[in-house]
């Protein structure tokens, strides 16, 4: 199978400062990658440029082998239009450290929404589908409930569902469980890990070693906006070759 994700020579500053400094990642199709690094070092920046929040100063990404931008030294080579953009985009899953649902909606419709909105599915189908949805990340009988009424985890869940709607070919996470408390880290881990063994491709910036040892078929270190080291998780973790890396893993494990 092809790459699902290709990212090549990306560099992106804001006013003086760059904070991506030439980023390379191939991902194949189906597989998971573990992308760790201290905070500041460009981790969201990369996953917002993965998914068209943030553009290119140089270099491009492709998803599918659909390019998104390329540009070299300030010529633009091609381009997407908007509506291509939004139209990638909805092949795209995101989901925050902040589970960002609509606090007026329920689970369900929460859920139901990017059916409605992108799918145009009528409001019974979509929730129909979200019932269906909610129960993949073990909420099949919360639908009712509105985010303030279920935990951290579950909401959390409920976000993942909404991002799974629109069947992406590539989902993203960002510190999925970083604002969970510790008992609810592994409801989510544990739908994420369900994720991977349905064959999605995986983006996860995380700060759980454990799950990316277990879960990742590969393992990024990334520092000062470059990918310092890369490979198997068990190359990287266990026998890192960069100082910065084992610097790194030395603090958090
Ligand atoms: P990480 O996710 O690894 O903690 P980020 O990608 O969020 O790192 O941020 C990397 C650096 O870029 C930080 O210094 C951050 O302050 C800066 N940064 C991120 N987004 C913006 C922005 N929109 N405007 C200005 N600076 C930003
Ligand atoms: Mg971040």
């Amino acid at each position: 199978m092809g790459a699902a994700l290709e990212i090549r020579n990306v560099h992106k500053s804001f006013g003086a400062r760059e904070v991506l400094k030439g980023v390379d990642l191939t991902v194949p199709a189906g597989d998971v990658v573990a992308v760790l690094g201290p905070s500041g070092s460009g981790k969201s920046t990369l996953l917002r440029t993965i998914n068209h929040l943030e553009r290119p100063d140089l270099g491009y990404v492709a998803v599918h082998g659909e390019l998104i931008g390329v540009e070299v030294r300030g010529a633009r080579l091609h381009e997407l239009p908007p509506r291509a953009v939004r139209r990638q985009r909805t092949r795209i899953g995101f989901v925050a450290q902040s589970f960002n649902l609509f606090p007026n909606l329920t689970a369900q419709d929460n859920v139901a929404e990017p059916l409605v909105a992108h799918k145009r599915l009528d409001r019974p189908a979509a929730r129909a589908r979200a019932v269906e949805l909610l129960a993949k990340v073990g909420l099949g009988d919360r639908g009712g409930a509105y985010p303030r009424q279920l935990s951290g985890g579950q909401q959390q869940r409920v976000a993942i569902a909404r991002a799974l709607a629109l069947e992406p070919g590539l989902l993203l996470f960002d510190e999925p469980t970083s604002a969970l408390d510790p008992e609810l880290v592994g409801e989510v881990l544990s739908v994420i890990r369900q994720l991977a063994d349905t064959g999605t491709t995986l983006v996860v910036v995380t700060h759980e070693i454990g799950f990316a040892r277990e879960v990742a078929d590969a393992v990024v270190f990334i520092d000062d906006g470059v990918i310092v080291e890369q490979g198997r998780p068990a190359e990287v973790l266990d026998r890192p070759q960069q100082t910065r890396t084992r610097e790194f893993l030395s603090k958090v494990l």
